[in-house]
């Protein structure tokens, strides 16, 4: 089979295509023919350059975490799927015994591995990934679709889950046209809430009114956190997802926050310790909320979300030949939506 392989960590140009032999699928596992994949920042593109803090990988290794494309063959034990099942697969394959994965927060599992990055992964024709991660997508969506969201829809379902979301909320999602933050509004929306969405940048925010939310706000603007209140009627919001653990943010989305509150943070992009007044957390009884990834009970309420024509955007697609073009696109951040390989 065709495959895109690594021998070391470096530029775009570690990436060789080559012919690799087909997995067969060990107990528990399906064997999927790929479709369509997404290509990422921290999954893809950190651990090809050698910075994902997670990747623990032997060279010859083959990228490509979430993805979408049809059941090829089952291992023993699999129940549920068969040979020509179109499904959608997240790369997050939680232990199952650990205290939090018995809690159903396998979120918090310590002993997850992620296809692509501690096993092999999509950037190939053929892929042989544990069945718990996989599931069969309603037959509105499109590979491209299901590859686009196969990882973010969940963790955003996991996050309104663990908050306790209820239509009519009012939801401040920040950074809300980066590929995680598109999906995470569009959950919202799709799950009843009031959406406040923001970007800092005009363009980004042009694109962001064409989506129907209730609000496209820039976080610069001096009157954000008026602008917030005055939509609300002064209570300011019930949640913020706020994946960017940004210094100067930070601050505006506590502004924004309404009496028990919560802010949710999925993700870190900026990285940067952020200030925090606990004054005024405990007087508004607010809380925070860390929330590394999905449950696997979010993969299937997720998908049925989906069905109800619940559909992110695909900026560009990239047959498997040009990853490395696919990478350079997706390193120099100019995409509005998400990038995938076609397989
Ligand atoms: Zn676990």
């Amino acid at each position: 089979m065709k495959a895109a392989v690594i021998y070391e960590f470096g530029p775009p140009d570690v990436l060789k295509i080559e012919d690799a032999a087909p997995p067969k699928p060990t107990e528990g596992e399906v064997l999927v023919r790929v479709h369509a994949v997404r290509v990422g920042g921290l999954l893809d593109i950190g651990t090809r350059a050698g910075r994902n803090p997670f990747a623990q990988l032997a060279f010859p290794h083959i990228l490509g975490a979430d993805f979408a494309g049809d059941v090829v063959e089952e291992g023993e034990g699999v129940g549920g799927l068969k040979a020509g099942d179109r499904v959608a697969v997240s790369p997050f394959v939680a232990c199952g015994k650990c205290p939090a994965c018995r809690a159903g927060r396998d979120y918090g599992c310590p002993s997850a591995h992620l296809i692509g990055v501690h096993r092999p992964g999509s950037y190939a024709e053929l892929v042989s990934v544990p069945a718990k991660v996989v599931r069969r997508i309603p037959s509105a969506v499109s590979y491209e679709q299901a590859a686009a969201m196969a990882l973010s829809g969940p963790v955003a379902f996991t996050q309104f889950s663990v908050v306790g979301l209820k239509p009519g909320d009012w939801v401040l999602v920040t950074a809300a046209a980066s590929g995680l933050g598109l999906v995470t509004s569009l959950v919202a929306k799709a799950l009843g809430a009031r959406v406040i969405t923001t970007s800092r940048k005009d363009w980004k925010r042009e694109m962001l009114q064409k989506r129907g939310f209730d609000a496209v706000l820039d976080t610069d603007d001096e009157t954000f956190a008026n602008q917030v209140g005055e939509l609300t009627g002064g209570q300011g919001v019930a949640f913020a997802i706020d994946n960017t653990s940004s210094a100067t943010m930070f601050p505006k989305v506590s502004a924004a926050l309404g009496r028990l509150g919560v802010i949710v943070s999925s993700g870190a992009q900026v990285a940067e310790p952020v200030p925090l007044d606990l004054r005024s957390l405990y007087l508004k009884s607010q809380s925070i909320v860390g929330i590394r990834t999905h449950t696997q009970k979010a993969l299937d309420g997720f998908w049925q979300l989906a069905g109800n024509g619940l559909e992110t955007l695909v900026d560009r697609t990239f047959p498997l030949d040009d990853v490395g073009d696919a990478h350079r696109y997706v390193e120099a951040e100019k995409n509005f939506g998400r990038v995938l390989l076609k397989i």
